[in-house]
């Protein structure tokens, strides 16, 4: 069953065999903006997401933890892997296949669409970016197959001014290198098995210092700390990680000693892709998840849908995902095409993060006082979807981003 919901979605026919209802994917998604490849490519994930996910959603959140036999099931049918070559046993779909896969996960657990997020768009592209064929060889494989992977940057003293890291790393005289620190909010860290960890070898030499680090759980000195106890995404580990003398083999240096600063940099706005599409993913699945309710709840004997009040709402609502889902699209399609989408990426994900949580807030308040009650998802969605302004970049720094290159288009 190896990559199954990846073959599938090459072959329509061959889905369609699989009993493909026509799963909703939310009745305004703009089929125009996606090929038939595509478009049949979502509905799987859609399909894969209400079996394999939805029955494990409240339990997942309510514990802390991530479904052990969910993710082999995500490993199973190529999900972990999208873009990793086939010869390392991944999926080889496109970076935009990566982020409808994102999309529909989080339409039914953005918990469990960031642990996908975090091992596609960061760990798997820095590996396949940036590796060598020894660590691709040695790492691609597990990446694609069973192994969830975290990126560690964030220290607790370093957050938005991430380079202002403290970690070090001091090379030894056999060439390997020992390191010494600690990092903060580490999504996957739980469950992980494989860490690329950045450190700075050389202070003297400020951010162009800093180098990533292949790092495993079980290394001597290296400790993954409890899990943080969160607001929302509850499912999805974020922990703490220390290392103490951690010994390094030389041959874990992920690409050049000094460019950590930079992969972070290049990767980070491929992640903002991701998190952009985890929003709209979001926002879109506390929508389905209301609307028909707008048709179902009559109040001073009328549907409360056919209030010309409620009506506006729903449209805003409406125009704010589209408008996401196409900045969302159009920052992964520049991607696809090797143009520059450092601004499409940051404006994604700021516009993108703004429309969950006023999405999630307004669905709650669509369902009047159900929808402020656990028994519902719509108070999941809304506690989930704070996440989104805040990591791979905060609204201030997207902000930061889209006015320094907007600015520098009207500079002579
Ligand atoms: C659930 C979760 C998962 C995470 N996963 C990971 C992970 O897997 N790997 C990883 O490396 N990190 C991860 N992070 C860390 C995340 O990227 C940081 O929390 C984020 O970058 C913000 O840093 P900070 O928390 O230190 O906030 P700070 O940087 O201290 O920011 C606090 C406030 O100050 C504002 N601010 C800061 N600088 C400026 C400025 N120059 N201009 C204007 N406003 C500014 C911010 O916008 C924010 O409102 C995660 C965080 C969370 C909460």
């Amino acid at each position: 069953m190896r990559t199954a919901t990846m073959r599938a979605a090459r072959n329509a026919g061959a889905a369609r065999a699989m009993g493909a209802r026509s799963f909703s994917v939310g009745a305004n998604t703009p089929l125009q903006v996606l090929t038939d490849e595509e478009q049949m490519f979502k509905e799987t994930v859609a399909r894969f997401s209400q079996e394999m996910i939805l029955p494990k959603v409240k339990e997942m959140d309510e514990s802390m933890t991530m479904d052990k036999d969910m993710i082999q099931a995500m490993f199973d049918n190529g999900l972990m892997g999208v873009e990793i070559p086939a010869k390392y046993g991944g999926s080889e779909a496109s970076f935009l296949s990566a982020i409808l896969v994102i999309e529909e996960l989080a339409k039914v657990d953005p918990a469990v669409s960031v642990c996908c997020d975090v091992q596609n768009t960061l760990v798997n592209n820095l590996f396949s970016i940036y590796g060598n064929e020894d660590v691709k060889e040695r790492y691609l494989p597990r990446l694609a197959g069973e192994c969830l992977g975290s990126f560690g940057l964030s220290e607790a003293g370093s957050g938005s001014d991430a380079f202002a890291l403290a970690t070090r790393a001091e090379q030894k005289d056999n060439g390997d290198y020992v390191i010494n620190g600690s990092k903060m909010w580490i999504t996957n860290a739980g469950e992980a098995e494989i860490f690329l960890v950045q450190a700075n070898l050389d202070p003297s030499k400020g951010y162009k210092g800093i180098t990533c680090f292949i790092m495993e759980r079980g290394m001597e000195g290296f400790e993954v700390g409890k899990k943080e106890n969160k607001l929302g995404i509850r499912a999805s580990s974020t922990c703490p990680l220390t290392f103490t003398d951690v010994v390094v083999p030389k041959e874990n240096v992920l690409g050049e000693i000094g460019k950590g600063y930079k992969y972070a940099i290049e990767i980070l706005n491929e992640g903002r892709i991701g998190i952009a599409a985890q929003c709209l993913g979001m926002a879109q699945g506390a929508f389905d998840a209301t609307l028909p309710y707008l048709h179902e709840r009559k109040q001073f004997g009328s549907f409360i849908g056919d209030f010309q009040a409620m009506q506006h709402q729903v449209a805003q609502c409406a125009v704010e995902i589209e408008a996401a889902r196409l900045l969302t699209y159009n920052a992964a399609r520049k991607k696809m095409n090797g143009e520059n989408f450092t601004k499409e990426a940051a404006m994604a994900k700021y516009y993108a993060s703004g429309v969950a949580e006023r999405t999630a807030s307004k669905c709650i308040e669509f369902m009047g006082g159900l929808g402020f009650t656990k028994d519902m998802p719509q108070e999941k969605f809304w506690r989930d979807s704070k996440i989104g302004a805040i990591y791979e970049g905060t609204s201030n720094i997207q902000l930061q981003t889209i006015a320094k290159l907007v600015q520098s288009e009207y500079k002579n």
